[in-house]
């Protein structure tokens, strides 16, 4: 059988333009690709990029308040959100631009619809146009989670804060993951005053519970006000804003409120169920180590399979695909030991097991050490950070690493190498340290401050 297409990809975001750019540049594959909304996906047009852009515009109060306890004459100044906004989104333009390039140089046939699946080798397009394809390739990636509660539509998510019209003046933040507390911060930088509800006992559930600790004391320090235990009943307009009611009885009026409650796989209406396409329980698809689906001829991607939902590991199992189906070399995105960094203010960087994971599997050693840096120590700040190292008794290898620092996702990128590479305590004891840093702790750190 003849096919229009060796390969459909559906999904213009970080795993779907990685799978077909390699299998149509690289390998020759005959590659269509349909995307509904902006080429680039969440992480270009609506997620990782706008928000780090966002997170730089936000330390500069931080700086210029450091500036003036080095010497220098300068003003806060007021930050100007529509002159940010009106170069942000030329920047998300010019992104969008170089993705569609990329794709056309690479020879791939890209569609600006929306496509659903017919059958198990055929899709249609939202114009009614259908093509058969020898494989399809599912990488629609996810989109925020709000609970049904009153109100609800009154909040914003992630979504909508790149393209605000005005910056609040009071806000709420509702979630206690990577995207409340980055946007948390985000907007204290910008001089907004936040509050942050969170439902569990302390925010960043799943990392290490002392480097949570660490961060959650340096955001209120930093003046936001988070409310642990704490969850949103019901939203209500008010003349002047959005009243939230509150679990712990509270009752308080904010001009904006954004809900990070999580994300769920975009699965809905794709065709999936009828071809017997498998999902789980917040409607992932499930794939194994090779990205395919139960149906053979169709595979997915990135945070629509719900294994872990970041940019780097939707382009390196949209990389691994193409290899296998079209490069003859069958490879499987190994999924441990990924670093992660969450941009609050300071920074996490994590990679490995938490202290708390690390003792459920056998004797650790844990290296910790908390400390005000050189340069925020001379302005006087008391901003510390933090350096822990998590080691195997039985093995010496370290286990885990985390850091809560400003840059940590810099320094924890390269601790990864040597934590993939299997390093031992040893192998960080004799690398010599880089005088002045705040990463040379992690080579100096020489007793446990506890073992388990
Ligand atoms: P997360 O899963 O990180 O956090 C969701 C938060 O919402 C948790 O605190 C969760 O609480 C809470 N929550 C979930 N459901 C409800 C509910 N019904 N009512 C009240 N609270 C609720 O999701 P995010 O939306 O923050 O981010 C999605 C994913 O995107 C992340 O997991 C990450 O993989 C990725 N991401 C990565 C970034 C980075 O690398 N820097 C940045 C942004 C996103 P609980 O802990 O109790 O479950």
């Amino acid at each position: 059988m003849t096919f229009d297409y060796d390969l459909f990809v559906i999904g213009g975001g970080s795993g779907g333009v990685r799978a077909a750019r390699v299998a149509s540049g690289e390998y020759g594959a005959k590659v269509g690709l349909a995307e509904e909304s902006r080429m680039g996906g969440t992480c270009v047009i609506r997620g990782c990029v706008p928000k780090k852009l966002m997170v730089y515009a936000s330390g500069f109060a931080g700086i210029f308040e450091e500036a003036r306890a080095y010497g220098w004459q300068v003003d806060g100044g007021a930050f100007d959100w529509q002159a940010f906004r009106t170069r942000l989104e030329a920047e998300l333009d010019r992104l969008e631009g170089a993705y569609r390039n990329t794709l056309k140089n690479a020879g791939v046939i890209v569609h600006d619809e929306r496509a659903t699946l017919v059958d198990a080798h055929r899709v249609r397009l939202a114009s009614g146009q259908e093509f058969t394809a020898k494989h399809i390739l599912i990488a629609t990636g996810g989109r925020p989670f709000v609970p049904e509660i009153p109100g609800a539509e009154l909040a914003v998510t992630s979504n909508e804060m790149f393209h605000l019209d005005q910056l609040p003046r009071r806000a709420l933040v509702v979630g206690g993951g990577y995207i409340a507390s980055e946007f948390a911060c985000i907007l204290k930088g910008l001089g907004v005053e936040v509050s942050q509800y969170y439902r569990g006992a302390q925010i960043l559930r799943g990392f290490d519970d002392e480097a949570r600790g660490h961060v959650s004391n340096a955001m209120r320090a930093g003046g936001i006000d988070i409310h642990c235990g704490t969850d949103v009943m019901r939203l209500e307009k008010t003349a002047a804003g959005i009243r939230a009611v509150a679990t712990d009885g509270t009752d308080r009026e904010f001009d904006l409120v954004m809900y990070a409650t999580g994300r769920r796989p975009n699965t809905e209406g794709l065709g999936l169920e009828a071809l017997g396409v498998g999902l789980g329980r917040e409607g992932q698809i499930l794939v194994d180590r090779y990205s395919q689906t139960g149906v053979p001829s169709i595979f997915a991607v990135g945070d629509v399979t719900g294994r872990i939902n970041l940019t780097p590991v939707a382009i390196r199992e949209g990389h691994a695909f193409a290899d296998t189906i079209f490069g003859a070399k069958p490879t499987a995105f190994d999924h441990e030991l990924v670093a992660s960094a969450v941009f609050t203010q300071p920074e996490l960087g994590s990679v490995g097991l938490s202290e708390e994971a690390a003792r459920a599997e056998g004797p650790i050693e844990v290296y910790s050490t908390a400390f005000r840096p050189m340069r925020s120590a001379f302005a006087g700040q008391q901003d510390r950070v933090l350096m822990k190292l998590i080691v195997s008794k039985a093995t010496r290898r370290v286990l885990g690493c985390h850091i809560v620092a400003p840059e940590a996702g810099e320094m924890i990128q390269l601790a990864a190498i040597a934590i993939r590479m299997g390093a031992t305590k040893e192998d960080f004891d004799r690398t010599c340290a880089v005088h002045p840093t705040m990463a040379e702790e992690l080579v100096t750190m020489r007793k446990p401050v506890r073992t388990a």
